[in-house]
Order: structure tokens, then C-alpha cells, then sequence
């Protein structure tokens, strides 16, 4: 009688999970041919390569769809409520890891020439490490959809003239996807540092690795600034971006990692999707963050320990 009611339970999950199926209720064959979780979870090994985002899709409704490339099949995972993370998210740890500025000389501990971070691109390829999507973690925190059995997001901070120079090439010949986080106030300004022109960024907001974060607008501590310059620096930096780019921007990062609840409030209330923050209280990993609004990270010097613990959890959940 028990097993009978733990069957039923673990077929009911199965069925909530895999409900909503986008072709058609047919066309998904996993689900109408092997109802059983044994039969789809041994067809399903796999499953993290399998997996595809379906592109343009708002990632803040109540279903995340997925296309599996082995049988060509939608998949709709339903969403955790927003801000939080869904349940089956949380025995993954991604590292996400937080660059700045990439230059031939290195003035603080903050920067690394371009050789360091092709070593790190070396290490991370080396060591079996994936690079995901900002959008392919927020699908993951969201539903807890199978990541690759290592992934690691990385973003760059502050919008330097070496991001485009060094980072993006090294990017592309990799084929790693990347975040860049930028102040918009400081786009074409070349006081001290150089940093990114409008047309640079063009250029990378437009290929499908790169995505573009909101910084600010002037990068200032957003704890320490009025509720009306908070709201400014979070809601014209959309805008701005926006506008400039002629793409939606979904995703905001926190100036100096900082934040407060005002803040994430704000963040969320702007349209937001997710926030990235960094050292509040600790680094962790992306799955040990509170909520989307506050997406933990690693500093670049900590890449060699934690790729050692990324972990995607990369079979559906059922079949952990
Ligand atoms: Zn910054």
C-alpha cells in the first residue's frame, strides 16, 4: 500500500512537472509513451546536453519551455514563484565568477592582463567546465532544468576598453557566452581607463554569447543614495541601454556587488528579470543565492577551487 501510494506521488510530480507540453499534448512522446518515471529517466541519461533554451521567451512567466535537440521535442518545465528559486535548483552549484578590467599592465589586484585569462579559459576548458548563458542559469534558478554536469557563468564588470579589445575576441574563439555589466554614464569616457564606446557595445550586445547588465547609471553604492537617485540610476540606465542597444535589458548588477532590500525592491519593480550582487554576506555559489534578486558570485582568483565544486545536477530532477 505504501509503495503503491510512493508511486503515485512520484507519477503525480513527474506529470506536474512535465505538464504543458507547447507543440501539442501528443507531440511530447516521452511523456505519453513512457508515463513512468524509470522509463523516461533511463531515456534521459542525458538529458543537460539534450536540453536547448528556446530563444525569445520571457523567462519571468509561469513555464520555461526547452527544446530537446536529440528528439526534437518542446519541453515546459513549470517556474518556482517569483523572486525565488525553485526547489530542484538547489542541489546545483554554479559559480559565477566576476572579471574587471582585462589590460597588458596590471595596476590593481582587480585586473588581469589578457594571457592570465586565456589561462583561465584554458583551465576551464581543460577541466571539462561549461559556460552557460545568464538566461540558461535563470531558466536553471527557475526550474530547476538540467545544467551540464560543470557549468560556470562569467561576467565582466565596469565596461572597459580591454573588455572589448581582449575579453570579447577571447570569448568568441572559445565560443564562451559572457555578461557584461555596464554604467552607462561611463560609455566613451576615457579618464584613467578606457572603456567601451556606444558602437563596441553595439557590436557585442548583438552576438548571442554576450549578454548586457545594467550597472548604473554612475555606479554609485545604491545603499547609500536617496530613494529618488536610486530609482534614476536603476530605472534611466534601462532606458539608456535600451534605447542605445535597440534590445531589451533584463538583468541589473549591483555597483561594488552591494545591496539592501530597498534596493532589490526597486531592481524588481524596474522590470528586472534577475540581479547579480557579489559579497553579501559571502561569495557562494548561484544556487545558495536568497533570490534572483541577489545572485551570489565569485571573485576571478577563487576560478581554480570552485570549478572543482560546479556541479549542474544534470539529469531532470525526478531521476536524481
Ligand atoms: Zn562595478
Amino acid at each position: 500500500m505504501k509503495r503503491f501510494f510512493t508511486l503515485l506521488l512520484v507519477t503525480a510530480l513527474w506529470m506536474i512537472t512535465l505538464s504543458g507540453v507547447a507543440q501539442s499534448a501528443s507531440s511530447f512522446k516521452l511523456m505519453t509513451q513512457q508515463p513512468t518515471n524509470q522509463g523516461v529517466c533511463s531515456q534521459h541519461k542525458n538529458i543537460s546536453r539534450e536540453l536547448k533554451l528556446v530563444s525569445n521567451q520571457r523567462l519571468n512567466s509561469s513555464k520555461i519551455l526547452f527544446r530537446t535537440t536529440a528528439s526534437d521535442k518542446v519541453l515546459s518545465l513549470p517556474t518556482a514563484p517569483l523572486p525565488t528559486l525553485h526547489p530542484a535548483s538547489l542541489k546545483a552549484r554554479v559559480p559565477v565568477m566576476m572579471y574587471h578590467d582585462i589590460l597588458q599592465e596590471k595596476k590593481i589586484i582587480y585586473d588581469l592582463t589578457p594571457q592570465e585569462l586565456r589561462k583561465h579559459f584554458e583551465l576551464i576548458k581543460s577541466s571539462q567546465v561549461t559556460p552557460i548563458s545568464l538566461n540558461q542559469l535563470i531558466a536553471h534558478l527557475r526550474t530547476g532544468s538540467p545544467l551540464p554536469e560543470k557549468p560556470i557563468l562569467l561576467t565582466f564588470d565596469d565596461g572597459y576598453g580591454g573588455h572589448y579589445q581582449y575579453a570579447y575576441p577571447l570569448l568568441k574563439e572559445y565560443g564562451y557566452p559572457a555578461v557584461f555589466s555596464i554604467h552607462t554614464s561611463w560609455v566613451g569616457v576615457n579618464a584613467g581607463r578606457t572603456h567601451l564606446s556606444w558602437q563596441q557595445l553595439k557590436t557585442m550586445a548583438n552576438d548571442s554569447l554576450i549578454t548586457i547588465s545594467s550597472h548604473s547609471k554612475t555606479h554609485p553604492a545604491l545603499t547609500k543614495i536617496s530613494d529618488q537617485k536610486l530609482y534614476q540610476e536603476v530605472v534611466e540606465s534601462k532606458k539608456i541601454l535600451e534605447s542605445k542597444l535597440d534590445r531589451p535589458v533584463n538583468y541589473f548588477t549591483y555597483p561594488y556587488g552591494k545591496y539592501d532590500l530597498r534596493a532589490k525592491k526597486v531592481v524588481a519593480k524596474a522590470n528586472y528579470l534577475a540581479a547579480i550582487a557579489f559579497g553579501t554576506p559571502t561569495e557562494k555559489f548561484a544556487n545558495q543565492s536568497e533570490d534572483l534578486f541577489s545572485i551570489a558570485r565569485f571573485e576571478k582568483s577563487r576560478l581554480e577551487e570552485v570549478i572543482l565544486q560546479a556541479w549542474g545536477n544534470p539529469t531532470l530532477a525526478q531521476c536524481n
